[in-house]
């Protein structure tokens, strides 16, 4: 069975627990103001990848994943790719990888419940509470993210959850509140990152062709960040920020 890949992060920081080895999948319904990855959007671009490559790759990696460490699927949006997903799970768990999921919650067919399911930890980048604002952003409808909690709640996955904070779209205290209430519906929550917007992807919109609708944004303030990462509901070590300065 083959899969459609963006990219390959050996040694991967900060995509989950530990030392890990990041497959990016191609392919994403949505269109996020600030996402960094536009050559990830068409599923037709990318590369084919067999399942015995995502193992061997992942193998390779097994000396310094620790007991923490293992494969994310990110992307793109890797729900797109379900069914490959669950088989590449299945044979990653065979050696005794650990396997977490990086979703937008954008995305949802019929085989992201057994996806979920199979894996260990599900990454889930909360783009915005709001349904509107999270249009805006994503220019997708927020259903299928509710439905993606369900599944999550469902089988008592525990999440990671991830949000960009951009200055004047999701950068105040009432924004953090409201992301606060929204983390309350997900039944086990070990970490929040708050991460940073930056301006590193502009050059590839250019490249591409495509218009960077949030030209003129600056990248979000470290001091700014810390205040807010302050505010959400979890415990201080078990709430993190990211952010990248440079232009
Ligand atoms: S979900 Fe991720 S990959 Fe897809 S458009 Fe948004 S930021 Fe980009």
């Amino acid at each position: 069975m083959k899969g459609r890949i963006h990219s390959i992060e050996t040694f991967g920081a900060v995509d989950g627990p530990g030392i890990r080895t990041v497959f990016f999948m191609q392919g994403c319904p949505a269109r996020c103001l600030y996402c960094h990855n536009p050559d990830s959007w068409d599923i037709n671009r990318g590369e084919d990848i067999e399942i015995d490559e995502i193992v061997h790759w992942a193998v390779r990696g097994m000396p310094y994943y620790g007991s923490k460490g293992g494969v994310t699927f990110s992307g793109g949006e890797p729900l797109m790719q379900g069914e490959f997903l669950v088989e590449a799970m299945k044979a990653l768990h065979e050696t005794g990888i650990n396997c977490a999921i990086d979703t937008s919650g954008t995305y949802l067919d019929c085989h992201s419940e057994e996806a979920i399911a199979n894996c260990d930890l599900v990454l889930l980048d909360i783009k915005h509470p709001d349904p509107e604002r999270f249009k805006i952003i994503t220019a997708r409808e927020q259903d299928t993210l509710f439905e993606i909690i369900d599944l999550i709640n469902g089988y008592d996955k525990h999440v990671w959850i991830r949000n960009v904070v951009v200055p004047d779209i999701n950068d105040t205290e009432a924004d953090i509140e409201a992301l606060n209430a929204f983390i309350r519906r997900i039944k086990h929550v070990d970490k929040v990152e708050l991460l940073g917007y930056h301006t590193m992807a502009v050059d590839k919109y250019g490249k591409l062709g495509i218009t960077y609708r949030l030209k003129g944004v600056p990248p979000m303030g470290g001091e700014k960040l810390n205040k807010l990462r302050e505010l959400v509901c979890l415990p201080a070590d078990a709430v993190s920020q990211v952010t990248i300065d440079k232009k």
